[in-house]
């Protein structure tokens, strides 16, 4: 992927002692570091640019997070949720597609931030899995960020791995759209940490997904991570449907199982397009000539926009059969769906979270 130069580091006094901090200035010298009390008025300065979202992604802020770390999943209303939680270790992300929910979510706050008080969220998690034992959790980093994107530079991931690689009820996911796993591939994950790809053909990634690495560079970045003995997860989401789509989907499972051991894949999941109407009016804005602006699309229950139900169900079958033919006992599931669509794609749908949640654990 495109090497991530940012034009200006701002700090948060109180940070600079953090080893994110060391990190930063050892791995980005040559940005101008700019030192504040407090980054809140500093990090609405994009508001001023014709571009704000665009323009908050070019300068990166070292701050503490003051707020909880560990969050449930907000999932969807209405759709079947797979138990998962969250850690927020950054906000925002260096990459910019043209169908990411954060332009919308991270509206009012877009600044990109990373929060250099990772002891306080070892801490924090810590607490929460030894008050749990027997709970499994399935915990992911890529909620409002992408995981990995800024590892070459922060370092943070390289700190988190051998605290969750020692928990023995969890799963933790690094999901990304970046190749930037070097700074990992030493360390031992002890079968607790699962990095997973966002995957879509190589056509989509040239036209909607702006400064990630190509489909050929993730590949190569997931076999790595296998070799060097983390599990992966595969996330077909957003699946875009257009003139050929079939044909592009199906080379690019095809190269996907003649590179990795499908026998080591944790998950893979599907998932269509899905925006909703106010998301879709800021897509028009800063990616008027974007493809996924035409296709037609229908207003479900929980208030976002997707293909008609029958052209989902279609591409979700077809996807299945797909991957079936050369990993058929590896676990699909479908990310925000209704358990109408399950029934038809699987024939079943979960009978609740904790179910879907538990089928997810790790059975080695
Ligand atoms: S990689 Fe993920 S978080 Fe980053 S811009 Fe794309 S969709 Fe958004």
């Amino acid at each position: 992927m495109e090497n991530f130069r940012p034009e200006e580091l701002i700090v948060e006094h109180g940070s600079e002692s953090s080893r994110i901090y060391a990190n930063l200035r050892r791995t980005l010298p040559q940005v101008p570091v700019k030192f504040v009390d407090d980054i809140g008025s500093d990090a609405n300065t994009h508001f001023a640019h014709r571009d704000p979202f665009g323009a908050a992604k070019k300068k990166l802020y070292l701050t503490r997070y003051k707020g909880d770390f560990f969050k449930k999943c907000p999932g969807s209303d209405g759709q079947v949720c797979c138990n998962y939680f969250v850690i927020n270790f950054a906000s925002n992300c260096p990459m910019d597609c043209s169908y990411c929910y954060l332009q919308e979510y991270l509206l009012d706050n877009a600044s990109l931030k990373v929060f250099s008080n990772v002891d306080d969220l070892i801490d924090e998690a810590d607490r929460t899995l030894q008050k749990h034992r027997g709970v499994f959790f399935r915990i992911g980093t890529g909620e409002i960020t992408d995981s990995l994107a800024l590892e070459p530079y922060t370092g943070m991931v390289r700190e988190l791995i051998p605290y969750f690689a020692e928990q023995l009820n969890v799963l933790l996911e690094l999901k990304t759209k970046s190749d930037c796993v070097d700074s990992i591939l030493d360390l031992d994950p002890k079968g607790r940490v699962v990095v997973a790809w966002s995957m879509n053909p190589q056509p989509v990634i040239d036209l909607d997904e702006r400064g990630t690495a190509s489909f050929d560079d993730r590949l190569v970045a997931a076999r790595r991570c296998q070799d060097a003995g983390y599990r992966l997860g595969f996330h077909f989401d957003p699946m875009i449907e257009y003139r050929g789509w079939e044909a592009d989907y199906q080379t690019m499972l095809e190269q996907i199982f003649a590179t990795i051991d499908w026998h080591r894949l944790s998950w893979l999941s599907l998932g269509v397009l899905r925006e909703t109407p106010r998301l879709k009016r800021m897509m028009r804005e800063r990616f008027p000539h974007s493809r996924l602006l035409t296709g037609e699309q229908v207003l479900c229950p929980d208030g976002k926009m997707r293909y008609f139900q029958p052209l989902r169900v279609e591409m979700y079958r077809k996807m299945v059969a797909w991957i079936r033919r050369a990993a058929p006992t590896v676990k699909i599931y479908l990310c925000m769906e209704s358990r109408d669509v399950w029934q038809q794609v699987f024939g079943f749908a979960p009978a609740c979270e904790k179910e879907l949640g538990n089928q997810m654990a790790p059975v080695d």
